[in-house]
């Protein structure tokens, strides 16, 4: 019995540590890019959400909208030489701006963001941006942070339990935990993940041959629209803010992609 309880705690200490075990970063300091393709089981996860969402939503009919992204995306695919994932990229007839990824090499995007991305450049630095949250793993960290989020509530219920609290309280307390670390498939994207999503995004468009000072161009198109649409701001602005220090990070880091640029 004794046995059981060390071998029990001693794999809750293992699973708390692999929860904690630093993730090198997708982006070295002279824009070196990390691949991370993350775990199988979140890539086929995401790979099913995917296909429910084809199954759910309209995909758009319109052929302009769908060469482009096809050839956005396969493009940004082969110049980067992207391995592990089965690429997919998807136009969903939706009028609000919108483009998002899931695990496992999926990206779908509204036929209402093609009005702000304009051109092929403008499109790859949004695509490149989707892609940087795949290949960097960013859904899987969110997931783990999740987790710790989970066994934080799992922890506190228990203090609760033993210091006699009542039915009531701790489902209050267990509720506010949920409330707080629940999260749709859009994970919304940390600060951290989005300035690094729209660096790796710049490198990966660089080297496919888009100019990375279009991705300046095309966060401040974002930006105008953001005023424009007021307080009808659209999910995918909510959860990518445009803003002066997201802009200028950008241009700092302009001359590191446009080292990797080819014509
Ligand atoms: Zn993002």
């Amino acid at each position: 019995m004794k046995h059981h309880l060390i071998y029990a705690s001693c794999l809750s200490l293992m699973i708390f540590l692999a929860a904690c075990a630093p993730v090198p970063p997708s982006l070295g300091p002279n824009g070196e890019v990390r691949l991370n393709s993350g775990s199988s089981s979140l890539n086929s996860r995401g790979v099913s959400e995917f296909a429910k969402l084809k199954n759910q939503k309209k995909i758009s009919t319109n052929r302009a909208y769908r060469a482009q992204l096809s050839r956005v995306g396969q493009r940004l695919v082969r110049a980067n030489q992207l391995p592990g994932n089965q690429w997919e990229f998807v136009v969903f007839e939706d009028s609000t701006p919108n483009a998002f990824a899931l695990p496992g090499g999926k990206i779908g995007v509204h036929t209402g963001l093609f009005p702000i991305t304009k051109n092929d450049a403008g499109l790859a630095a949004v695509i490149g941006h989707e892609i940087a949250h795949i290949t960097s793993n960013h859904a899987g960290t969110r997931i783990q942070q999740q987790q710790g989020l989970a066994l934080g509530g799992l922890v506190l219920d228990s203090i609760l339990q033993s210091r006699g609290g009542t039915d009531s309280s701790r489902a209050a307390v267990g509720g506010l935990y949920g409330a707080g670390a629940s999260v749709g498939y859009a994970l919304p994207n940390s600060r951290k993940h989005e300035l690094e999503a729209d660096k790796i995004g710049a490198i990966f468009m660089a080297r496919a041959g888009y100019h990375p000072e279009e991705a300046i161009a095309l966060w401040q198109r974002f930006a105008a629209y953001s005023r424009k649409s007021g307080s009808r701001t659209p999910e995918w602005l909510s959860t990518h803010p445009v803003d002066t220090t997201r802009i200028r990070s950008l241009r700092a880091f302009l001359p590191v992609a446009l080292k990797e640029y080819k014509r």
